[in-house]
């Protein structure tokens, strides 16, 4: 199981790549995956087991029976009918009796959320298994996207996803933690109400989320003036486009400035970036080169230079 786990590792694609040596050192160190545990809530170990041999029928017809049970009575109907109710056909291997009790461990809550991809793609036909991506803080790689993994693998002999992305923590403007007692903890609720939630949607793509990114109101004093500077340029474009009308006002290129061949080209070089930079998952890079491309190719030589022939 191990070697197949480890196998599997090197056909996920991992965002940043190091994830992947992550995950290689935690499968080859971790111990036997415990799946019971003594509480009493939690995900019943559907197995019955015969009182006088105390032997447990793990037969999948009969494990099948209480599934079916329990998809028509609800998960509740394990802890009050009957063992002979929950698996009617139920009989001991061995004496063939059905004097049987339910066994009462549960399920570590890590497999719950470690089987949701069998729960949730297989049976919705809007999604498909595996899935393409799963996201998460870095610390999952000992979590949930390990236990996703030993399923899987278990199951189906790969992976329940395609690529797996991580992200850092959000840290304060020097790096710190964010706790109540340093008070230096910045609410996004709070952060939407003094500037607005496209600032916060701008800072969050302008992050490089591969380490822990910082927030501070100086940082999102910065990102409200990239937002004015962007938002500048599209008002500047639209304020003299408004009244465009293709069908009118089109010339074929060749008659075109050579200024304004330029403008279109370095526009369509800025979507192949951007392209590039949306397929690696690279979403501040984005950012950055919008930005330029408003500030340094438009505002200050572009719009600059369009002065003359706009007010003339
Ligand atoms: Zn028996």
């Amino acid at each position: 199981m191990r070697r197949k786990l480890l196998s599997s590792v090197k056909t996920v694609q991992w965002i940043p790549p190091s994830g992947e040596s992550r995950m290689t050192g935690m499968l080859e160190a971790r111990p036997d995956w415990c799946l019971s545990r003594q509480r009493y809530w939690g995900t019943p170990i559907p197995v019955l087991h015969c009182e006088p041999c105390q032997q447990p029928i793990l037969e999948v017809s009969v494990i099948e029976q209480i599934e079916r049970t329990l998809a028509r009575r609800g998960v509740e109907a394990w802890f009050t009918d009957a063992p002979n109710d929950l698996a009617p056909q139920a009989r001991c291997p061995r004496c063939r009796g059905t004097q049987l009790r339910k066994d009462t461990d549960i399920l570590d809550v890590w497999f719950d959320s470690g089987v949701s991809h069998e729960a949730v793609l297989k049976p919705r036909e809007d999604l498909r298994w595996p899935a393409s991506l799963y996201l998460e803080g870095s610390d999952q790689h000992r979590g949930w996207f390990q236990v996703s993994l030993i399923p899987a693998v278990a199951l189906h002999g790969k992976p329940p996803y395609e690529r797996v992305l991580t992200h850092g923590f959000v840290m304060d403007g020097e790096g710190r933690k964010m706790s109540k007692s340093l008070g230096n903890v910045i609410a996004p609720q709070e952060v939407i109400e003094r500037y607005g939630a496209d600032i916060l949607r701008l800072w969050v793509a302008s992050c490089d989320y591969r380490e822990d990114v910082r927030i501070s109101q100086v940082i999102l004093e910065q990102t409200a003036e990239t937002y004015r500077k962007i938002r500048n340029t599209f008002r500047y474009l639209l304020a003299n486009l408004y009244d465009f009308d293709p069908a009118r006002h089109s010339r074929p290129p060749a008659q075109w400035p050579e200024m304004d061949r330029w403008a279109i080209q370095r526009a369509q070089q800025l979507l192949d970036e951007i392209h590039q930079a949306y397929e690696a998952y690279q979403f501040h890079q984005v950012v950055r080169a919008v930005y330029q491309f408003c500030v340094v190719d438009l505002s200050a030589f572009y719009l600059d230079a369009l002065k003359d022939r706009l007010y003339t």
